[in-house]
């Protein structure tokens, strides 16, 4: 039972989960009324909840989902400036039909735009876009203190830089400025390629570089020569057509499933025949921009099929030169502790931006699903130690148990980081059980 006026919340993995007196403020300043209320010691900042682990989890959590009364775009320049209370899909509603499009989209249009700047997002584009924040142009953030103040690449850079990908730990993201891409279609052109095997995938990736959008979909239970098997998606923006934003509600999953229906078996069953639908499709489709972008939004809850215990993804990435060799010892690890991912995702990265959080990388970055359970803990701590000695890092947006140790050793400018967040916030308000777990608001920060 949760203690009166609490909450249990969660990440999408559903785990962990806390209790929490969650308040959604539907103005500026109530907002600022919730933060002088002499009863709030720390808080967070919570978009949509879409994070998968603990970064938006604390005993005191703050939703920017009722700021959402500002939604304006200049058809001539393409800038928006939104809320950061609006989901990626309520944007690309009112822009998509006037020919503009975000520079980055994740794969689900359900992320708020506070929730992207502050995990600063990445999509299957950085290998030539870059990521989220790179197109924001300005920052609208509340302060610990209730000061509003703004934030750009010329503005209070050392700011900027901190608050994008910086976790919410920084403030409240009321409002972002964005200079959006144009379009002249709502429809993708995509293609796909079988691989037969990792190297090949990594080829593809290569080879294919000036392709606009590319990931790659990987058969982490093939083993031997064919492990890394899997097909490589590329895909551009149709010139020319119809510009129509097409929301469509999916399915949802009624209620959480068994966990054990997600086992080796079902897992390998479900990866041979996704490889040989693919392969028998590959070749160019014309689809629906949200078809493309958003699959897994057509079967709404899906996290409920990892079961009641939940689920971890472990996203990681190596520079290029060791990235090859290393994907390849963690998927062979992987395999050898008998464990498979539902989802096995990798993609090219382009360099890094200067953001002091900002997970990209140049190189290449893997996600994998796993159900949560007892023996996995143990099994990502040996990926840790591979993606560390291969100079990688984790993405913080997807972890939920990452140690002090690995954050800092991947993250190398989080001691710059402390010191503005030192600045800016010198009472630690602004704390999440990840922040907390990581050492960045813990006791010996
Ligand atoms: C199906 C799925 C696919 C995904 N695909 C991708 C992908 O392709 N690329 C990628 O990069 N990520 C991806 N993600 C991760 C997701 O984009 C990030 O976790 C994002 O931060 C979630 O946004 P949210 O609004 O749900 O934020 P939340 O999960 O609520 O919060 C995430 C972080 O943002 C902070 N935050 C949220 N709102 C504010 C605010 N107004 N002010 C200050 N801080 C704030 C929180 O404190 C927290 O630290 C995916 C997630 C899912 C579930």
């Amino acid at each position: 039972m949760t203690e009166q006026g609490k909450k249990l919340i969660y990440g999408w993995g559903r785990y962990p989960m806390a209790e929490a007196r969650l308040s959604e403020p539907a103005d500026v300043d109530s907002l600022r009324a919730e933060l002088e209320a002499d009863s709030l010691a720390a808080c967070i900042a919570r978009g949509s909840g879409l994070s998968y682990g603990d970064s938006a989890l604390a005993g005191e959590v703050i939703s920017s989902l009722g700021l959402r009364h500002v939604c304006e775009l200049n058809p001539a320049t393409g800038v928006l400036r939104c809320a950061s209370g609006l989901s990626l899909g309520e944007v690309l509603s009112k822009i998509v039909p006037k020919g503009w499009f975000p520079p980055v989209l994740p794969g689900t249009a359900m992320v708020s735009i506070g929730g992207a700047v502050a995990a600063d997002i990445h999509g299957k584009n950085h290998h030539r876009d870059g990521s989220f924040c790179d197109h924001v142009i300005k920052l609208t953030l509340m302060l610990a203190d209730g000061e509003v103040v703004h934030c750009g690449p010329s503005q209070r850079p050392e700011l900027f830089r901190a608050t994008c990908g910086g976790m919410g730990l920084t403030g409240i993201i009321l409002e972002a400025e964005l200079q959006l891409v144009p379009i002249t279609s709502s429809t993708m052109i995509a293609r796909s390629q079988p691989a037969a095997g990792l190297d090949e995938c990594f080829e593809l990736l290569e080879v294919h570089e000036q392709a606009r959008y590319s990931v790659a979909w990987l058969d982490c239970l093939a083993r031997g020569p064919r492990m890394g098997r899997g097909i490589v998606h590329l895909a551009e923006h149709e010139v020319g057509g119809e510009l129509r934003n097409r929301d469509r509600l999916g399915l949802r999953v009624p209620f959480t499933t068994p966990g054990k229906l997600l086992n080796r078996h079902s897992l390998s069953l479900f990866n041979s025949a996704y490889f040989r639908w693919q392969n028998f499709r590959a070749g160019r489709n014309r689809l629906d921009q949200n078809g493309y972008f958003f699959p897994l939004d057509r079967i709404r809850d899906w996290n409920r099929l990892y079961g009641a215990a939940g689920f971890l993804q472990y996203q990681f990435v190596l520079p290029a030169e060791a990235g090859r060799d290393g994907i390849a010892t963690v998927l062979r690890r992987v395999s050898d502790a008998g464990k498979g991912s539902f989802l096995s995702v990798l993609k090219k990265m382009g360099p890094a931006n200067g953001n002091l959080l900002s997970f990209p990388a140049a190189g290449y970055t893997l996600a994998l699903d796993f159900r949560r359970e007892t023996s996995l803990f143990p099994l990502l701590d040996q990926l840790d130690a591979i993606v560390l000695d291969h100079g990688g890092r984790i993405y913080l947006a997807k972890d939920a148990r990452m140690s002090e140790t690995v954050f800092k050793a991947g993250y190398p400018d989080w001691e710059r980081f402390l010191a503005i967040k030192q600045r800016v916030d010198p009472s630690m308000r602004f704390r999440s059980a990840q922040s907390d777990r990581i050492g960045l608001t813990g006791l010996g920060a």
